[in-house]
């Protein structure tokens, strides 16, 4: 084979990157296909008040794609919208763009080596390999609460944000209060005649400390290359080593993580009662560990109330909880997350023998380093299975993964090999090391209950180690665990 043609579904940060660095390798024939009318994936999706990303930019951004567009050390979420538009434009990435049309399934033609998919709107197209990027948190999850359809006032998804809706002066419900909430709420704060949070469970919280980029730093990014470096691998090793201190049953640096949060707790709720109901009784790193400095103030104006007793039923013009009593409110924002371990993704993708991805992948899914899978040859998932993470940047690992995809395509250039497959065996003895690994985390504990576990308690989306351990792990393909054809 000359060169492979690729096709990209998912024109997230995943997919802009996977066709950037196949562009830098010269693989030329590539579509990146995406279902909505725009390039952005999760960024484009959430456009909730305070939406940012609580990684720094200097880890968050390309390391092959640098920017010094940024003006805050904690991106906006704007910012973020910008930089992936920026990327279309300043990597020439128009002419492969198809959007407005879902890729709805891709069926594997074993006989040609082919992917043939089919959009929507009834277009099919051909393609040697298959790249999926569609991320993993793109199906908001409302919750089952009795009567939630029964309110008469506009309720939406925080990833499905209603700017028709105006919050000032009106009587506002946030229900979650994780990573989502915790952004939106200071801002909704401001304007809203009212706010009620509720609470199901409290999040450990430790200082974010964002600040803006000043042009004096952007200037020494383009002059001094080498301090830019510098400072990205600082904070990388960082943020690694919160892997050990956090998620691995290492006591002392559990310790002193949690003195960190209950530090930053302390410092900002002096009320002996509010700072209890807001005290996590499970071990830090079970859930992710928020970084906010504007969360707890919040909480204190007064027209923001925290409410902690269980949601009972949602009525017309309020919600009532277990003990009997009832908030009147106007609007219902539900920051409740999204639906992850299924990985019920709308594009159906039969593989060899018919086999239906979605079928493999219902109850516990696994992929070889996140990457490929057995009976589904010259498929590469970018952030698949088990290659989420609590303590570092997934802009690193997509970028581990596209280097180790790009290894496989050149080898299909190469050494003109028309299909390329995971052995099973491979793919299981991978799975039950990063078992074991995830055996030994936090999140692990049979009191930690997260989006990263199945409801069999499988930890399904999470990565084992540090994320060096993921870019050694990917560095190099080991041929032995493939059928090359
Ligand atoms: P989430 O972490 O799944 O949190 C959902 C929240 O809703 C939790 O507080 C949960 O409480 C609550 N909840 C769910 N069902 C409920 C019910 N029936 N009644 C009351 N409360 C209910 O969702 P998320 O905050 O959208 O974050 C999801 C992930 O998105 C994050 O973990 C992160 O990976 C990503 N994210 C990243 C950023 C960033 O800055 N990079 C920002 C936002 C999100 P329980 O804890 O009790 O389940």
């Amino acid at each position: 084979m000359n060169r492979p043609s690729v096709a990209i579904v998912g024109a997230g940060l995943g997919g802009l990157g996977a066709a950037i660095r196949l562009k830098q390798s010269g693989f030329d024939s590539i579509a990146l296909l995406e279902k909505s009318s725009g390039v952005g994936g999760t960024w484009r999706d959430n456009s909730y008040p305070g939406c940012c990303c609580d990684v720094p930019v200097v880890l968050y951004q390309f390391s092959f794609a640098p920017s010094i567009r940024w003006h805050h050390v904690f991106p906006r979420q704007p910012e973020i919208q910008q930089y992936c538009e920026d990327l279309v434009d300043d990597h020439a990435l128009r002419s492969h763009l198809v959007l407005n049309d879902e890729t709805v399934e891709a069926a594997w033609d074993e006989k040609r080596s082919v992917w043939r998919l089919t959009s929507a709107s009834g277009q099919v197209r051909e393609a040697n390999a298959l790249i999926a990027a569609l991320g993993q948190l793109n199906r908001p999850r409302l919750p089952d609460i009795q009567g939630r359809d029964a309110f008469a006032g506009p309720a939406f998804h925080s990833a499905r944000w209603d700017h028709s809706v105006d919050l000032a002066r009106k009587r506002v419900a946030v229900i979650g209060t994780a990573a989502s909430a915790v952004q939106i709420i200071p801002e909704v704060a401001k304007t809203a005649s009212q706010l009620t949070v509720f609470q199901r469970t409290p999040n450990w919280i430790a200082p974010r400390q964002d600040r803006p980029i000043t042009d004096e730093e952007n200037a020494l990014i383009l002059t001094a290359t080498h301090v830019a470096g510098l400072q990205r691998e600082l904070l990388y090793q960082s943020a690694d080593h919160l892997f050990w201190q956090v998620f691995s049953w290492t006591q002392p640096g559990r310790d002193a993580y949690t003195r960190v949060a209950l530090n930053h707790l302390a410092a900002q709720v002096r009320d002996e009662s509010l700072r209890k109901q807001l005290t996590p009784t499970y071990p830090i790193g079970c859930k992710r560990v928020l970084f906010a400095d504007d969360f707890y103030p919040a909480l204190l104006q007064p027209n923001v109330a925290l409410e902690t007793d269980r949601v009972a039923r949602i009525e017309r013009d309020g919600i009532v909880m277990n003990e009997g009593h009832k908030h009147e409110v106007d609007v219902i924002v539900y920051a409740t997350g999204f639906e992850t371990t299924g990985w019920n993704w709308s594009l159906d993708v039969i593989g060899r023998d018919g086999v239906h991805l979605r079928d493999v992948w219902s109850h516990t899914p696994q992929a070889y380093l996140g990457i490929t899978v057995a009976r589904f040859p010259n498929l590469f998932v970018l952030y698949g299975p088990n290659t989420n993470l609590g303590h570092n940047s997934i802009t690193f690992m997509l970028e581990q993964q596209m280097n180790y995809v790009l290894q496989l395509l050149e080898a299909m250039r190469e050494r003109k090999v028309a299909a390329i497959e995971v052995t099973q065996a491979a793919q299981e003895r991978h799975n039950r090391e990063l078992q074991e690994a995830l055996a030994r985390t936090t999140w692990a504990d049979p009191q930690c209950q997260s989006w990263y576990k199945n409801t069999a308690g499988v930890i399904t989306q999470n990565w084992g180690s540090h994320t060096r351990d993921y870019a050694s792990a990917t560095a190099r393909v080991v041929w032995d665990d493939y059928q090359v054809r």
